[in-house]
């Protein structure tokens, strides 16, 4: 087969085969558009049908398999996916300007994913239960829930993918997958290296598109019953669609949404260990992590030399080609993400906040950046941008900004920390710098967000960690680790009654009388 070069017109993989067609898309390297990263086709509505179907005609048998057979593959797939760990991450570096160390991280993630879930295609344990009558045995198993629909977002075009296949497969689901429209060599690379796994026809099916179009026809499908189960990384605002759709057909998604991360750093933290914090987990890739940081939330007593370290810090910043490791960012993902992030300058940044960076904007057009050294005119480069005077009533407080921008907020005492925490109703990441124990227990208590750091930055993960969010964040539901398995498994309960006549639980169980009056 010819690998997709910018000639191919691939626009899904359905039942073992790449199939053309549909209107051209373009993935354009965002350091540098003129490169034409590669063109595949568009999947319609019936790709999207056709992939389902082959998926459903795959599921029984791929059930059948044994589950340490089924794991054996993912071996094969994290072997893989370990021989290519450069060219992959080369490859999602070139497509969305991750930096070339952040997209090695990455595929790092994609193996330590597969290493975990190889043995769990071992366990998959269920249990033995007593019954409460003789002659009688109960048992739980995990069993597959059958066709896996999911579409993902761009900014982990290969981490995030493995956190749901490789588990639903592990388990015995068929899966189709509608990857991010701006990650699409990235996503036919993690296909392949699947397919070269050994995944046999229709277990696992692509579509490729665009939201509005191939994502919208996936979503409507969702009503016809094609999915049993499915899986959205993305944005709050699709992910409700999604849940509306799968919680009219009684189904429950897993959500994974977006962040208004906080972090809040008190009087007595250690103060540069909190700058280097707030500098990675606001500026790495580009602000552009679902658990990148939000809202800063300085004590009074510390604030003004936190805030000038982390000027300073943030001054020095280096931004360009994201190939060279000496850039703390490179480009934003596409010049999609450019125009909400100038969006969001514009309606966000209100006359009582300070901007003391300067005015963020589009690095080669009309802004500068002193450490530049990309290519401004053809990259898509943003200046960083931290915003002060931030209040709970402000949009900006509240909105996810995805971009190399966080806010700034000042507190006197815990119980404010705790509601600019908090306030804004997203619940994914949190963090707090502080070497007092009650204030660290109070704050792992009363936060809502799913995952919390101490002295640690909000983003980052570890593939056996859950890994999840809370409200405008997610409906609950926890990727990685074992805790995943309850998303892809559903439990059956059964029971094996022996004795040869009719048992009522409850009715015909044995009760012992106890001597109840007697007293010491
Ligand atoms: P997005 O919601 O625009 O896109 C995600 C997926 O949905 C893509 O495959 C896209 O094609 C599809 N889509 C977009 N519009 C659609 C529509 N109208 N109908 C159907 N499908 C549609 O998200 P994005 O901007 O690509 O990614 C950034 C968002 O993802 C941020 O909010 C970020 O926080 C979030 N995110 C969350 C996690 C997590 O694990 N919680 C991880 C990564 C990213």
């Amino acid at each position: 087969m010819a690998k997709p070069g910018i000639e191919s017109q691939y626009c899904a993989y359905i039942n073992g085969e790449w199939i053309k067609g549909g209107r051209t898309l373009s993935s354009l390297n965002p350091a540098d558009r003129r490169d034409v990263v590669a063109t595949f086709g568009e999947a319609g509505k019936e790709h999207v049908r056709q992939a389902a179907a082959a998926a459903r005609k795959a599921q029984k048998g791929w059930a059948a398999t044994p589950s340490p057979v089924r794991a054996g593959i993912i071996q094969n797939f994290g072997r893989l996916v370990e021989f290519n760990k450069e060219a992959l991450a080369r490859v999602a570096t070139r497509e969305i300007g991750k930096p070339l160390m952040e997209a090695l991280g990455e595929v790092q993630e994609v193996i330590d994913t597969c290493n975990f879930f190889v043995s769990e295609g071992r366990r998959l344990y269920g249990q033995t239960i007593p019954s409460e009558m003789p002659n009688k045995e109960c048992y739980t198993y995990r069993r597959p829930i059958g066709v896996f629909g999911c579409m993902t977002a761009c900014n982990f075009p290969a981490a995030v993918p493995s956190w749901y296949f490789v588990p639903a497969l592990v388990a015995g689901n068929t899966c189709v997958w509608k990857p991010s429209e701006d990650a699409l060599l990235t996503s036919y690379y993690f296909t392949e290296l699947m397919v070269k796994a050994g995944v046999p026809r229709g277990v696992f099916n692509v579509v490729l598109g665009e939201g509005p179009t191939t994502g919208a026809a996936f979503v409507e499908l969702i009503d016809e019953g094609l999915f049993d189960k499915v899986g959205f990384t993305g944005s709050t605002a699709v992910g409700r669609r999604i849940g509306e759709a799968c919680g009219r057909n009684l189904q429950v998604a897993c959500l994974e949404l977006g962040g208004k991360n906080p972090m809040v750093v008190c009087e007595d933290a250690n103060i540069d260990l909190a700058v280097d914090g707030a500098f990675f987990s606001g500026f790495g890739t580009a602000g552009q992590r679902c658990t990148s940081l939000g809202n800063l939330i300085v004590q009074d007593k510390i604030y003004d030399q936190f805030v000038d370290k982390l000027i300073k810090r943030t001054k020095a910043m280096r931004i360009g080609e994201p190939t060279d490791g000496t850039n703390t960012y490179g480009p934003l993902m596409s010049e999609r993400f450019m125009k909400t992030h100038l969006g969001h300058l514009e309606s966000l940044i209100e006359k009582h906040h300070e901007t003391p960076l300067g005015k963020g904007g589009w690095i080669g057009h009309g802004v500068a950046w002193e450490n530049f050294s990309g290519n401004a005119e053809e990259g898509v480069y943003a200046r960083p941008n931290l915003v002060l005077n931030v209040q709970l009533k402000d949009r900006i407080y509240a909105t996810e900004t995805f971009g190399p921008i966080f806010n700034v907020m000042k507190f006197q005492n815990m119980d404010e920390a705790m509601a600019m925490a908090n306030d804004h109703g997203y619940g994914l990441s949190s963090a707090i710098y502080t070497n007092n124990p009650q204030t660290v227990y109070r704050f792992k208590n009363e936060i809502t967000a799913g995952m919390t750091s101490i002295n640690n930055t909000t983003s980052g993960a570890e593939a056996h960690l859950p890994f999840g969010g809370n409200g405008k964040s997610g409906n609950g539901g926890r990727q990685s680790g074992i805790w995943v398995l309850d998303q892809f498994t559903k439990w059956q309960s059964v029971n094996w009654d022996m004795s040869g006549k009719l048992q009522l639980a409850q009715m015909d169980t044995a009760y012992i009388e106890p001597e109840m009056a007697y007293r010491i």
